[in-house]
């Protein structure tokens, strides 16, 4: 690599097997498995993850796996638990803590109904609660008549910057070159590969997989795509009663569904407080223009749901932070070629609920750049501009 001192641009002539752009959970994972296999690693972020810019912070991601969103995702996710479990052995940090989980709502909720059709067709442990059963077994959790549970017990929590940190430490410890606060800004496909202009300079790579996240779209020029970045704001309360029935070993991953179409999420308190916050309502936005700070209106909101559904967890606020979601319009993940390079790949909008399948798509991503079949259907997640 030869160092312009005087411009403090870089020119990196050699061919790099792989480059990534974007080091969150996603191309954190790519990068991993990629350089793990022995490929020659190129990665960029214009941040240093993990950072709070984009998807993938906030303490905390839950992992189920009675899908509600479709069954084919329930392989993908079982492999997640794997890999996670692997890359805490590979690291010594701990990632993965497994509390259980309940998708509450009216029995023919998408989110009761789905997660039972998942739970059914793969033959996955579970349970049917009435209201009534749930609240004697989570007495934190407040299901309104006629709504029901359905209770997985390998949901969980996972730690989202340390997966992040952890994910990103290996690939570099395998060999991966990863190059944070390093913005890219130009790509183009010529007959022997791609050419990468960054802030910082010029790279070559054979292949290019883009993992931006919110700003996927801003990395594929001149194409017409139907990526929509949502506003999601997350809060963390104290519990106001009763704190421990919030530990981890008594309270579960919840997820409801009320009001008809509401969709409403919390975790157990791990010591920062209940974390608690709505999937999906949120504004339309972007990366550089999303509103950081929270209204008083939005803890509000989200107060009336806790007064129903999570009473105990209405105290103290103590923080309240922004992230952001990357949505298709069907919801389900985007996974695939560039339809005009065959050497370029994307792989990140997922749509609010890809953080759990990290290194199962990191592994996907990886067979597909080597030229294998993708070892899980991915027939959801093909280019639907
Ligand atoms: C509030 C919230 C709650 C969620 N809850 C869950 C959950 O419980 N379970 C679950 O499974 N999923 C959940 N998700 C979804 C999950 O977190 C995301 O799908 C996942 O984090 C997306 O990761 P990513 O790597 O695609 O994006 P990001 O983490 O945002 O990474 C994209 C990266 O690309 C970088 N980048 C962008 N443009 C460039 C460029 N030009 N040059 C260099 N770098 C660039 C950015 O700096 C960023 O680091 C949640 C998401 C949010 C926002």
């Amino acid at each position: 690599m030869a160092a312009d001192e005087g411009t403090r641009r870089h020119s990196d002539c050699s061919l790099h097997d792989v480059a990534i752009v974007g080091l969150g959970v996603m191309g954190g994972a790519v990068a991993l498995e990629l350089a793990r296999r022995g490929a020659r690693v190129i990665g960029f972020d214009r941040f240093t993850p993990p950072h709070r810019w984009g998807s993938s912070h906030g303490d905390t991601r839950i992992i189920r796996e009675a899908y509600f969103e479709h069954p084919v995702y329930v392989p993908m996710v079982q492999r997640a638990f794997a890999l996670w479990r692997g890359l805490e052995r590979a690291s010594g940090a701990v990632l993965l803590q497994q509390t259980g989980g309940v998708m509450i709502g009216e029995p023919d909720s998408a989110l009761v109904a789905g997660a039972l059709r998942s739970a059914r067709q793969h033959g996955l442990q579970h349970e049917v609660l009435s209201a009534d059963e749930l609240r004697a077994r989570v007495p934190v959790l407040n299901p309104e008549p006629g709504m029901v549970g359905v209770w997985e017990p390998r949901a969980g929590v996972l730690a989202a910057e340390a997966c992040v940190s952890a994910q990103l430490d290996q690939a570099r410890r395998h060999g991966a070159s990863l190059r944070p606060d390093e913005p890219v800004s130009h790509w183009q496909a010529d007959g022997t590969g791609i050419g990468i202009d960054t802030a910082h300079g010029h790279y070559r790579a054979r292949q290019f997989v883009i993992c931006a996240g919110a700003w996927v779209a801003s990395l594929l020029p001149g194409m017409t795509v139907p990526f929509r970045v949502e506003r999601q704001v997350l809060h963390w309360f104290e519990p106001a009663a009763d704190a421990g029935a919030f530990a981890p070993q008594r309270c579960p991953v919840h997820l409801w569904q009320f009001d008809g179409g509401r969709f409403f999420y919390g975790f157990p308190d791990q010591g920062a407080g209940v974390k608690v916050a709505f999937h999906h309502r949120g504004e339309s936005t972007s990366a550089d223009t999303v509103a950081r700070e929270v209204a008083a209106s939005e803890v509000d909101d989200v107060r009336r749901a806790l007064r129903r559904l999570l009473p105990a967890a209405d105290g103290r606020l103590r923080a309240s932070t922004v992230c952001l979601y990357t949505n298709t319009p069907d919801e389900h993940f985007w996974i695939d070629r560039h339809p005009a390079h065959g050497n370029v790949w994307v792989a990140s909008p997922c749509s609010g609920h890809g953080f759990k399948f990290a290194p199962a798509i990191g592994e996907v991503v990886a067979d597909l750049v080597e030229g294998r079949p993708a070892r899980f259907d991915l027939g959801l997640f093909g280019w639907r501009a």
